[in-house]
């Protein structure tokens, strides 16, 4: 008789989750999303190199993977020396996970269970190591963050590690009068008539996009700091201030946000950058559109204040506000905004 493997029903039902929520893990049942992520080399690069480099600390260690999606972070911790690896993930993508495991000869090493994070039932009480891939554009999209310090709560030794645990937001303002004429301005006039309705919706959306260097006018600053060792879901919501100093004199028609990860707990300190003056990866940098167009000279500055929450309706969706303050001694060019925006 041939034998089976018996697979285990998913942990969590589809049908009693919130139709966002299912949308949300649907999208990464397809292996295309994966494979984008997995040719991201500055992003799997950091992770192996953070694991790879720091065999002492995974050496016989019990690892969680939160969101392991094909499994990719838990054959390099097994490959460090986990003692055993538990993966999670809600997504049918560990069925396929399950296989890739199975052909790499690490079935025995790894534990793949089916389900959402924080309805499954873990085979160890608690675990020395976590280890996840949790960002989403402009960081915090997605809200994956929150289910990564959900496992930390639960299932984290004291002292244990988790990787990557320290991630900054930065902003900088950019040149950018060719596309916004394209994407905002356009709306002013289609053949004819008044779209500024239209025009309101289309600044309300921040874009993803890849920023070149040279369109940057202003420092990058950072924003925000988060240490995932300490960090609590409330503080994920949070209003931060900003200072922006013009290097050239120029126009600013956006801001710009991107992330660093820093996998702190490393022996040397591995990090990576997603902003403009590096490497390319798929989170590419997020571009808010102001109202305004801010004639810029070296040194002056502006400044203001970013918030972030997590949408009402769907806490996947965030809800961001600039306000912003240009200081300049010359009244007529003087400006104060704020704009909202909604990522979804
Ligand atoms: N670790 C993989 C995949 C990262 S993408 C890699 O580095 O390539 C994030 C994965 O987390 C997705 O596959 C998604 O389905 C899963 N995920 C997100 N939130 C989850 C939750 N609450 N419970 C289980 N899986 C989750």
């Amino acid at each position: 008789m041939a034998e089976t493997t018996s697979v285990p029903p998913p942990a969590s039902d589809l049908s009693k989750m919130a139709h966002s929520e299912v949308h949300y893990f649907n999208s990464y049942n397809h292996h295309g999303i994966h494979e984008e992520m997995l040719k991201d080399e500055v992003r799997t690069k950091s992770y192996r190199d953070a694991i790879y480099q720091n065999k002492h600390l995974f050496k016989d260690k019990v690892v969680l993977d939160v969101g392991c999606g094909t499994s990719i972070l838990s054959m390099f911790a097994v490959k460090a020396g986990a003692k055993h690896v538990i993966g999670v993930d809600m997504s049918t993508i560990i069925e396929k996970a399950r296989e890739v495991v199975a052909v790499n000869g690490m079935s025995d090493k790894i534990t793949l269970l089916q389900g959402k994070m924080e309805e499954v039932t873990l085979p160890f009480p608690e675990v020395d190591i976590i280890i996840s891939e949790w960002m989403g554009y402009f960081l915090l999209y997605e809200s994956m963050m929150d289910t990564v310090l959900w496992a930390r709560d639960k299932y984290l030794k004291k002292g244990g590690l988790i990787f990557p645990d320290k991630a900054t937001i930065f902003m900088a303002g950019i040149e950018d009068g060719e596309y916004k004429d394209e994407k905002i301005g356009f709306w002013d006039n289609v053949y004819g008539f008044d779209y500024s309705p239209l025009k309101a919706t289309a600044l309300s959306e921040p874009l993803v996009d890849t920023v070149e260097m040279k369109a940057v006018v202003t420092d990058p600053v950072a924003v925000v700091t988060f240490d995932l060792n300490t960090v609590r879901v409330e503080d994920l919501a949070f209003h931060s201030p900003f200072e922006l100093v013009a290097r050239r004199d120029d126009f600013v028609h956006a801001l710009i946000s991107w992330f660093d990860i820093e996998f702190a707990a490393c022996h040397k300190p591995i990090r990576f950058s997603t902003g403009p003056h590096t490497k390319y990866t798929h989170w590419k940098q997020t571009v808010f559109y102001i109202k305004d167009v801010l004639t810029v000279e070296q040194g002056e500055k502006v400044v203001g204040w970013l918030t972030s929450k997590p949408n009402e309706k769907n806490r996947r969706d965030l809800d961001i506000k600039i306000e912003y303050t240009f200081e300049t001694e010359d009244p007529t060019r003087k400006t104060t905004g704020e704009c909202t925006y909604t990522m979804c």
